[in-house]
């Protein structure tokens, strides 16, 4: 291992350090405040082929270089003609159910059907189908990862749907290798599995593999991700999309990956004091968006996709037996919980927690039928935290202040409107101990076939399924591209 010199590092944890205080007078001078980097010059990298995320030189390197030319910003589309791009987005491939593994199938028709991760894997499409672009993005070097052995194994899979096309084909291979890299070889076995905690392992590995900064040491790591006291209260006065996006750059000085970049999103979550006001923000990065489902009255009464968006916003009482423990109080108080959005992505993946906890530690599931847009557009705009929005306390921020001081951050797509369009939902029949899995999938018709939404019920794929068969009560997963 070489040494790094010292100051290589410096300016790395200083940056990361410099929150800003709200100006005293109208006046904003952000000259000396934020990154001594022009961040606002770095390309989002991974929105065109053309441009090859960065390698950093040494590990302790900041992910992003500061002297690329600046790139127009522009939309996350699949870099591919259109004939090839066509073919990615219609085929039609059957997955073997290898022993209740159906909870691996259904979520792996869903993203070999998103655009953003087949045209990554697949920029061109060779007479044999080969193309291994996207290795020279496996960092092996990160002990997080699987050192690209379940991305390639992935990859693979999905290479042989691509080759099955019409016909079905035996994940085996990608389930024996990515069963031995789950976690304690959770899904290695045959047993039945939850989808939902399947496709967060997968995601995450993905990234890992595909992560270009690769600090495992916990110390280094703590340098990046830990603020003081001091740093803390600091943010805590600060409008929330200034600071979530301040937040979003820390994190990306871990976390820099083509999973990162389409498929993450962030939210805050506040915690107030009823008593003395003392209010304590986290944000955190989320790859699915756990959604809670409002209970009403009467049970079979149904519940669309913005009354459990809306739940999940709602601020909720922290109060009897589960008050939070204020550090200004030093006791229980009676407080609020609130949550915002703060970073929608290019693909949102939605569940929905339909399992809850027992007293006796098994799992109820809610079969409350949960309505949502198929063919509409579901537009998350009012749940997107803006300029100028708080939560539950007041900064003395103004708009413009606000405004002037985000131009020193790149935008990461995050610009008004964000409107998605359903391209995948995986549903659950049953328990989770007997249980099953199936997915509807949007495909593009070809010559032969009207596809349209298609239903993969392992190696059966059912053909131009009505939109109104596929919001079922059974929905578990949603899987949307922002249009
Ligand atoms: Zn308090």
């Amino acid at each position: 291992v070489k040494e790094t010199p010292k100051a290589a590092t410096t300016p790395l944890i200083t940056q990361n350090g410099n929150y800003i205080r709200p100006a005293v007078t109208p006046k904003v001078d952000n000259s000396s405040l934020f990154d001594p980097v022009p961040v606002k010059s770095v390309p989002t990298v991974y929105a065109s082929k053309k441009v090859e995320p960065p390698l950093p030189p040494t590990p302790k390197s900041p992910p992003l270089p500061p002297k690329q030319p600046q790139q127009p910003q522009q939309k996350a589309t699949a870099p591919s003609t259109s004939k090839q791009s066509h073919f990615l987005e219609s085929y039609t491939t059957g997955l073997t159910n290898l022993g209740n593994s159906c909870y691996m199938n259904c979520v792996v028709q869903c993203l070999a059907a998103t655009p953003q991760l087949t045209s990554f894997f697949f920029p061109s499409i060779t007479e044999s189908l080969q193309d291994h672009s996207y290795k020279q993005h496996i960092n092996v070097n990160n002990k997080l990862g699987t050192q690209g052995m379940l991305t390639t194994s992935f990859v693979e899979l999905i290479l042989n749907m691509l080759r099955n096309n019409g016909k079905s084909f035996s994940p085996s291979k990608f389930k024996k290798i990515m069963g031995g890299l789950s976690p304690g070889g959770q899904f290695a076995t045959y047993n039945q599995q939850d989808c939902v905690e399947f496709l967060n392992f997968l995601l995450d590995a993905l990234h890992e593999d595909l992560n270009q900064v690769s600090i495992t040491d916990p110390n280094e790591r703590k340098k990046i991700t830990e603020l003081s006291p001091e740093q803390e209260k600091s943010r805590e006065t600060l409008p929330p999309r200034l600071a979530s996006t301040i937040e979003w750059e820390r994190y990306l000085k871990l976390n820099f990956s083509v999973i990162v970049d389409y498929f993450q999103g962030q939210h805050l979550s506040q915690l107030k004091c009823l008593q003395c006001g003392f209010t304590s923000t986290t944000y955190n990065a989320f790859s699915i968006l756990s959604l809670p489902i409002p209970q009403k009255l009467n049970q079979s009464e149904k519940v669309t996709l913005q009354e459990c968006l809306r739940e999940f916003v709602a601020t909720e009482l922290l109060d009897d037996d589960n008050k939070w423990y204020c550090p200004q109080c030093k006791k229980f108080t009676r407080s609020t919980k609130t949550i915002a959005i703060t970073r929608l992505p290019q693909v949102l993946i939605v569940n929905f927690n339909r399992f809850k906890m027992t007293s006796t530690g098994g799992f109820n599931k809610l079969e409350t039928f949960v309505t949502y847009p198929v063919n509409e557009v579901l537009d998350l705009t009012p749940y997107w935290a803006d300029v100028g929005s708080t939560v539950n306390s007041t900064n003395n921020m103004t708009v413009e202040q606000e405004r002037e001081l985000l131009k020193s951050f790149p935008t990461r797509n995050q610009s008004p409107p964000f409107k998605y369009k359903l391209f995948g939902v995986a549903n659950h029949f049953g328990n989770l101990t007997t249980g099953h899995y199936t997915s509807y999938v949007y495909k593009e018709s070809d010559a032969k076939k009207p596809r349209n939404w298609c239903y993969f019920d392992d190696s059966k794929v059912t053909f131009n399924v009505s939109p109104k068969e596929v919001v079922n009560k059974n929905a578990y997963c949603l899987f949307f591209q922002r249009v």
